[in-house]
């Protein structure tokens, strides 16, 4: 614990003022967003590409936080704050990472570093995991493993743990000599070296050399052989530290160390030997048949060994362990809950960042935590109680069910508008209570051992197997990707429409409120009406206000896109019944043809609109924008075509603000024109596909991340023999005895009749499989041959690795379709 003054002997910097130096800090903040802890917190203002923390700093004083590091600050706003500690320094950024590093530096037991390009939240889980009983470890909340989410990680350090456990990520150049002097690890893992951020670095040995900068100082670093650049460069460079490199082979030959062979044990359980100070053999409870789980738990084995754990109590732990890496994620609960399912493990730190994702759900205004007791050793379980109490009132809670002994000892803390405690798991699900559950955003988080599974199972809605996953993250990733493109002042207009890409309207809307994007646009008025009822607040363009809708679009505030004079009249119409308010402007945005020929006002249309404009608009309708669309942004063949677009649209655009007289928003360029037109972005720009991880124009696709995975399960698995015919019309023929599987998906969830009879396949255990015969409403017959699979299998229709765009090209269409055609009934699972 440290005080304000003592933080600011850390930092170099100047005290503006200090009312209270001996306020104690307990707590960083670096989000407004996000705040917890107020009382005892030290909020950085930080500058980054879209936020400015400075803009804030107002809102978390008057949130009760009162230490402020910042960068700049104008008089007239430390007046305004005169109970605020505020230190002034060069850059809040560095400072932050200088005061991680400084207390990093005051604890003496290991910690081990895990970098690489995929894999390390995984290895650090489940490596947490492992080292369970026999250390107290410290970890990254969640991935936190950037420039800023490092400080926040070495922060939670405290003298009572044992072992750190932190994740080391970077995008850029010079990066990891910042994360290297925060974290200062004493061991490190390797995981592997991948394409993801290539574009930061020159060449991949660029990158390599960047990560490596990482073990300056490790003992003993674990990798896997096999990779040319880094055995080269090892075989190069003669190292103080052990480089532990591990290879998979056939048989182990006992005299070598780090030698890994594998046996599958059918499909759930593999054998595992590791030659390292010692032979050892595991039981695994999953398949090791792809090679990240592989890479993945060996790496934790390894660390696990080296930090002196016997193979006896790794095989009790790996026991209990799960295949997938646990993430939180995002699932339509009963009674219209949403379900926000963490149930993997509960610390305070990892419970704070699941409350902000809880907060950024804006769909119903009430919030249930359900929560096991925290395992965190070391902390008095009063002060730790205590401590929950207060970050549970401060985010608003209305409902607790804290489940455990220790939370039924201090209930008493809990001041929240409805609690219930529960000794255990079994004890509340015997209870009942849940079914009340209704129209509430909830949270279940638990430590292993309480097996919060089971209560997630019970409150999540049920529907039939198909589901549509979601990655969140990758939808940021994407949009930053795009923001990265555009100039600070152009605005970002995010569509929407068809579902938002058929991934999910509400859950990708609030997405883009919580990333402050500037407007969302929609195509029916009824979406955007869904996106009102859902607590989106957001401006909202509708670019089909239909005859009948002008009621709700009025009532909704939404804004509707006016094409021509028809819809122009509907308007004025409408605007005369419904605009009662005199005190509002009501906005509208104009669409004009240059060349699409689909929407629009045509060019030999604008005098008579200008006209318009200038006479009969009345004063309280102002056009919000003026906007056109590109009809061949992606292809390269059409950019004469594009030009002449822009040109146009420039031309006529401004005409049409002069007779207006006052300034409006002018945007053409979609995604694929947000890549190819830089110079056009003009006020705003609107991004589509993009965002849902397809870049059209084949240019920056490996920038971008694939977004959803739609997988469903095997149903049935039959054996037929030669000459027996499968399915609807009997047009799939055995070509011999073979093995075929039901799966549960078909036309009616998107998965296309055009791909029976063989032309499409999907993906099991690892292998491709291709349909048989006609694809049925809701099930396809898949031809298994050889494969390993039985019923209840996951089957991959497409997935990161297997891309959308190649099952677009099966199919001979686009993207844009496929991602559109997934059925409502698909279920669709979002995580983070
Ligand atoms: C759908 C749409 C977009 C987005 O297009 P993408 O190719 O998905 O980026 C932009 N503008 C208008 C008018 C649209 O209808």
């Amino acid at each position: 614990m440290y005080s304000f003054q003592k933080i600011s002997t850390f930092l170099d910097g100047e005290i503006i003022q200090a009312p209270q130096p001996e306020a104690i800090i307990t707590h960083l903040l670096l989000d407004s967003r996000k705040l917890a802890f107020t009382s005892q917190a030290l909020f950085f203002a930080l500058k980054g590409a879209v936020h400015n923390g400075h803009n804030y700093l107002q809102a978390v004083y008057q949130q009760g936080v009162r230490n402020l590091v910042v960068s700049e600050i104008d008089d007239t706003v430390v007046q305004q704050m005169p109970l605020a500690n505020i230190l002034c320094v060069k850059d809040t950024h560095q400072s932050l990472q200088a005061l991680a590093a400084q207390h990093r530096a005051q604890f003496r037991y290991p910690v081990l570093a895990i970098t690489g390009s995929n894999g390390k939240t995984i290895v650090k889980e489940w490596l947490a995991h492992l080292l369970l009983d026999k250390f107290c470890v410290v970890k990254s909340p969640k991935s936190f493993n950037s420039q800023v989410g490092v400080p926040l990680s070495l922060w939670e350090m405290q003298p009572w743990h044992t072992l750190g456990v932190f994740e080391a990520g970077i995008s850029q150049k010079g990066e990891m000599k910042n994360l290297q002097k925060m974290i200062q690890p004493t061991l490190g893992i390797f995981t592997n070296l991948g394409t993801a951020h290539d574009e930061g670095f020159e060449n991949r040995e660029e990158k390599l050399l960047e990560k490596l900068a990482l073990f300056k100082e490790c003992k003993t670093v674990f990798y896997k052989k096999g990779n040319p650049l880094l055995d080269q460069y090892l075989a190069n460079s003669p190292s103080k530290h052990q480089w532990v490199g591990w290879q998979v082979v056939p048989n182990i030959s006992q005299t070598t160390n780090a030698q890994v062979s594998y046996q599958a044990k059918g499909l759930h359980s593999t054998t595992l030997q590791i030659a390292y100070q010692g032979l050892h053999t595991f039981e695994v409870p999953f398949a090791l048949n792809d090679h990240a789980s592989l890479e993945n738990i060996t790496h934790a084995l390894l660390a696990a060994c080296c930090l002196g754990c016997t193979a006896e109590v790794l095989q009790q732990k790996l026991n209990a362990l799960q295949a997938v890496a646990m993430r939180l994620s995002l699932k339509t609960g009963i009674n219209q809950c949403t379900l926000i399912d963490d149930s993997y493990n509960n610390d305070l730190a990892g419970l704070q960042v699941a409350l902000d994702f809880l907060q950024s759900q804006g769909q119903h205004s009430r919030k249930v935590v359900i929560l096991s007791e925290i395992l965190e050793a070391g902390i008095a379980q009063a002060t730790l109680y205590r401590q929950l109490a207060t970050l549970l009132s401060e985010k608003k809670i209305h409902t607790l069910v804290g489940i455990g002994k220790a939370f039924v000892a201090h209930k008493d803390f809990f001041r929240l508008p409805t609690t219930h405690f529960f000794e255990s798991t079994e004890a509340y699900l015997a209870d009942n209570q849940w079914k009340t559950l209704r129209d509430s955003d909830i949270l279940v988080k638990g430590a292993r051992k309480f097996a919060f599974e089971k209560i997630i199972k019970k409150l999540e809605q049920h529907s039939h197997g198909t589901v549509l996953e979601i990655n969140l993250e990758a939808l940021v990733h994407n949009l930053n990707f795009y923001r990265s493109l555009l100039k600070p002042s152009t605005q970002l207009m995010v569509m929407v429409k068809a579902y938002a890409y058929g991934s999910g309207l509400a859950q990708v809307a609030h997405l883009l409120q919580h990333h402050q994007v500037n407007y969302l646009a929609v195509a029916y008025a009824d979406e955007g009406v869904a996106l009102r009822q859902q607590g989106v607040r957001l401006p909202i363009m509708v670019m089909n206000p239909g005859e009948n809708s002008w009621e709700k679009i009025f009532a909704y505030q939404l804004e509707p896109e006016v094409y021509s004079f028809r819809v122009l009249a509907q308007y004025l119409d409408a605007y005369q019944e419904a605009a009662t308010d005199k005190h509002t402007t009501y906005k509208i945005h104009l669409k004009l043809d240059t060349g699409m020929h689909r929407l629009g006002f045509e060019e030999q249309e604008i005098p008579q609109l200008m006209d318009l404009i200038e006479k009969s608009m009345p004063y309280h309708v102002q056009i919000a924008s003026v906007f056109s669309h590109l009809a061949g942004a992606d292809d390269v063949a059409h950019e004469a075509f594009s030009r002449q677009q822009i040109k146009t649209f420039r031309r006529i655009a401004e005409k049409l603000e002069d007779v207006a007289g006052y300034s409006i928003v002018k945007h053409i360029l979609n995604s694929s024109g947000i890549v190819r037109f830089p110079g056009a972005q003009l006020d705003m720009v609107r991004l589509g596909i993009g965002l849902y991880g397809i870049e059209a124009n084949q240019l920056h696709q490996a920038q971008l991340m694939p977004i959803s995975t739609l997988k469903t399960h095997i149903s049935q698995v039959k054996h037929i023999k030669k000459g027996e015919t499968v399915g609807y019309g009997r047009w799939g023929v055995a070509q011999q005895d073979t093995r075929i599987a039901t799966i549960a998906i078909g036309y009616a969830d998107g998965f296309s009749r055009q791909l029976s009879r063989g032309r499409g396949k999907v993906w099991i255990n690892g292998s491709a499989a291709p349909v048989i015969g006609n694809v049925c409403m809701d099930m396809t017959m898949i031809e298994l041959g050889e494969i390993d699979a039985k019923e209840g299998d996951e089957v991959i229709i497409f997935s990161p690795e297997h891309s959308i765009a190649l099952l677009a090209e099966q199919l001979g269409t686009i993207p844009y379709e496929i991602l559109t055609s997934i059925g409502e009934r698909v279920k669709r699972v979002f995580y983070t």
